[in-house]
């Protein structure tokens, strides 16, 4: 499963960038823009990580942090706080109050992905591998490549995140409508066929000559990683 994240942060066109950003890294993001609502919806639901903006409507950043720490649940949520130049002092207030990392604003996107991985690393080293291999399928996500039996296998965006999608969960059956919102994201109308397009393209990539297809369609469900595969292959 993709790390799920909840970005805190009540400037709109900075939330988007990085909502697009994590995103294109594979993980599964949410954004709110009050402090408030962020307690309201981190009491509802753990994510794996939060980048939390230190200046929020509602309830500051700090605050929040504080309460974070206070609850059994969120007590080891990594945090990543984000802060505005100058105020240094307050920085360290910020780890004191408990937040795992902070990045002074402005800064580059790539150095805030790279914050998320390393924290991510540390706190679930699990989730984030980088190189995931089912069969004679391995797919690096930080390379943005995907190789069978040591070929290079050439995908487009949406071909690469579905194979992510089903190489974290191999034999696990998902419907049309489960791979929409796993893949494309919950709020995208897209149809269903749209998928069945996709499936059609990474089979073509995936499968030459007479090598085993290793996704299965499964009648009247959806689709899935044949696990017959994985074990006849690897
Ligand atoms: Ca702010």
């Amino acid at each position: 499963m993709s790390a799920r994240i909840l970005i805190v942060e009540d400037e709109e066109p900075l939330a988007l960038l990085l909502r697009y950003n994590l995103e294109a890294e594979g993980y599964e993001v949410q954004t709110v823009d009050r402090g408030d609502d962020a307690d309201t919806r981190l009491r509802e639901e753990t994510p794996d990580l939060v980048v939390l903006d230190w200046m929020l409507p509602g309830l500051s950043g700090i605050e929040l942090c504080r309460r974070l720490r206070t609850r059994p649940e969120t007590k080891t949520l990594p945090i990543i706080m984000l802060t505005a130049r100058g105020e240094e002092s307050e920085r360290i207030r910020g780890l004191a109050t408990g937040a795992d990392d902070y990045v002074v604003k402005p800064f580059s996107v790539p150095e805030l992905i790279a914050r998320v991985r390393a924290l991510l690393r540390r706190s679930s080293p699990g989730r984030v591998a980088d190189v995931l291999s089912y069969g004679d399928i391995e797919l690096d996500r930080e390379k943005k490549r995907v190789s069978r039996a040591g070929r290079e296998v050439p995908l487009g965006p949406t071909e690469f995140k579905l194979l992510e999608f089903l190489m974290e969960r191999p034999g696990r059956v998902f419907s049309r409508e489960q791979l929409l919102d796993g893949v494309w994201g919950s709020e995208v109308y897209i149809d269903e066929r749209t998928v069945d397009v996709h499936v059609g393209r990474l089979r073509k990539a995936l499968n030459r000559g007479r090598e085993i297809d290793p996704i299965r369609t499964v009648r009247g469900a959806g689709y899935a990683l044949d696990d017959r595969f994985g074990r006849s292959a690897a």
